[in-house]
């Protein structure tokens, strides 16, 4: 925040040189897995095959497994974009304005990750991050203008759906899977919708050329949008089509773990219900 009360707006962060030496056909799209081990795993054995994985940040907070779940991310690589609670967990960012059950989870995460996984949350790069194996889209964890903003409602998304070039962002961070467009004077928001409660699911998303989006996969680790099942996507850059995708996944284990740890047990209880 800039002291006349205006968002600071971080330049982008560039990915100068491509992580692989085709084009990626197919990206995954993983967003605040919040050191959920089991959901992660769970996605990742549900994923099809993908040739780049994108992480929009939130690696860690909340969930009891920030090394595996670190470690598990490095190793996926390659693009990443940092969030709040990666900031938060490692010290970038005061807990001021985290409620006292993230800043006890936050806390409880930088007592518990290795020096190693700390240091390397603390290096990811803030967005807007862009990349040349994913030419016109810009990738954020919360809006493009403000990377700590919430895009929740389509009022709050507005302004950068009418203001922003790219005809494709990937935001995370409100743990909503799903998103905003603009074609034309039409604007509006979008939820995939599914048919059941605890199935394995996919819904397709064909981009149109002339329209603008911001499109969130979902939350992972901890989903905020009334469905308990794991959510992430995966992107076709050649079809130009997006893969919205829930997965079930070991609840019970990684609300164990939450329990065991001694972390505040709604991180536990939420994770039931999706909220
Ligand atoms: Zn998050």
């Amino acid at each position: 925040m800039l002291p006349d009360g205006t968002p600071e707006t971080l330049p982008t962060t560039v990915y100068n040189h491509s992580a692989l030496s085709g084009a990626p056909l197919r990206i995954l799209l993983l967003s605040d897995i919040h050191a959920n081990l089991e959901a992660l795993d769970a996605c990742l054995a549900a994923a099809p095959s993908f040739d780049l994985v994108v992480n929009l940040g939130d690696i860690v907070g909340y969930g009891a497994s920030p090394n595996e779940v670190t470690t598990r991310s490095r190793e996926l690589g390659r693009i990443f974009v940092r969030g709040n609670h990666d900031k938060a967990a490692t010290g970038l960012m005061p807990l001021d304005d985290f409620n006292p059950m993230a800043s006890t989870a936050a806390l409880w995460t930088r007592s518990h990750l290795t020096g190693e996984n700390l240091d390397w949350l603390k290096s990811l790069p803030h967005g807007p991050v862009t990349t040349p194996d994913i030419p016109g889209a810009q990738l954020v964890h919360g809006s493009p203008i403000d990377e700590d903003e919430y895009l929740l409602s389509l009022g709050e998304a507005l302004a950068p759906l009418l203001t922003i070039d790219l005809p494709l962002t990937f935001f995370g961070h409100t743990h909503m899977q799903g998103g905003f467009f603009a074609n034309g004077g039409a604007v509006d928001g979008f939820r995939p919708e599914y048919r059941t409660v605890g199935q394995a699911e996919t819904v397709e998303l064909k981009l149109k050329p002339e329209a603008r989006y911001l499109i969130n996969p979902g939350s992972v680790g901890q989903p905020r949008d009334g469905d308990w099942r794991a959510a992430f996507a995966l992107f076709d850059n050649e079809a130009r089509v997006v893969h919205f995708h829930r997965t079930p996944y070991n609840l019970k284990s990684a609300q164990d773990r939450i329990f065991s740890a001694k972390l505040p047990s709604r991180l536990a209880t939420r994770l039931a219900t999706g909220q």
